[in-house]
């Protein structure tokens, strides 16, 4: 048996739960959505990630067909029916069924998909171990062409960066903005230590303004720890004591070379492991 996937309005099978060639998600990466973890049987940050979605569909003008209380309601009983303690939900909402041309304003109704399901990002070891990463060439998009606080279903830029990683047998790749700042990685946000100072780039450098990236900052400023939001070069990267990455599926994970120049001691460092603890805390309760 397979998972039970919310699309039409239902619960379907998964083997049973389609989507239409002419959909313009598919056509076109024309949507948006989201990526929410399930920990000890509660949605974690749902109300922040719900804005985020509704956020982005208002910024490319896509009018969800479910108010936030309902689409709310229908996650929440999207996990209920497929009894996750700990998962994995991505919520999607795509502009819907259209003809072969690009013009939204000919699309029927947006699509709604919710899944609920599992996730590993990446092997168990990396956890401990720490992950390579490399610089991509190809660069995060730039604002004026498709606004990055927008969670859009167009990952190919990503995507491009993720395979230049995986050419140097690298786990993830470190994206620069157009003027030669890091705005974050593939699929995370980038976190820099130097000196017990935390440093990550800011939103207007092009970073997602990441769910786990506000928790992150949120905790270790609790624990006594400056955070601050400012530009990082490659070289604030290759000097770092310690360098982690974040995300919804990456959770928190220390990132321990870069462009062949070992951080650190070559493994996760001391305040990456502590913040690590206090993070996995902090989710199961
Ligand atoms: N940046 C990008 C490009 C992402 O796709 C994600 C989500 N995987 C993140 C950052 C992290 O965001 P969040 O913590 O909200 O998952």
């Amino acid at each position: 048996m397979g998972w039970k996937i919310y699309i039409n309005d239902q619960l379907i099978d998964e083997a049973e739960a389609k989507v239409s060639v002419f959909d313009h998600g598919l056509l076109y990466g024309d949507g948006v959505f989201e990526g929410i973890r399930v920990y000890n049987r509660k949605i974690f940050e749902l109300e922040a990630h719900m804005k985020r979605l509704y956020d982005s569909a208002h910024a490319i003008r896509l009018k969800i067909p479910q108010n936030i209380d309902e689409l709310t309601k229908n996650v929440e009983m999207t996990v209920k029916a497929n009894d996750i303690t700990d998962g994995y939900i991505r919520l999607v909402v795509t502009r819907g069924v259209g003809n072969l041309g690009i013009n939204p304003k000919l699309c029927q109704e947006p699509q709604i998909i919710i899944i609920a399901a599992s996730i590993q990002l990446y092997p168990k070891e990396l956890y401990e171990k720490g992950l390579k990463v490399v610089s991509a060439a190809t660069m995060r998009v730039p604002p004026m062409s498709l606004m990055t606080q927008v969670k859009s279903l167009n990952y190919l830029n990503n995507i491009l960066a993720k395979m230049e990683a995986l050419d140097y047998d690298a786990m993830e790749a470190i994206m620069y903005n157009d003027q030669g700042f890091v705005a974050e990685a593939s699929a995370d946000n980038v976190f820099v230590i130097q000196n017990n100072k935390l440093s990550t780039p800011p939103i207007s450098a092009g970073a997602l303004n990441g769910i786990t990236r506000g928790v992150i900052i949120k905790i270790a400023r609790e624990n006594g720890y400056e955070v601050a939001e400012e530009n990082l070069t490659r070289y604030d990267l290759y000097t770092a004591d310690e360098i982690f990455l974040t995300g919804t599926g990456a959770e928190l994970i220390g990132a321990i070379e870069v462009d062949g120049r070992k951080i650190g001691l070559g493994e996760p460092g001391p305040i990456t492991k502590k913040l690590k603890k206090i993070f996995e805390t902090y989710v199961r309760n």
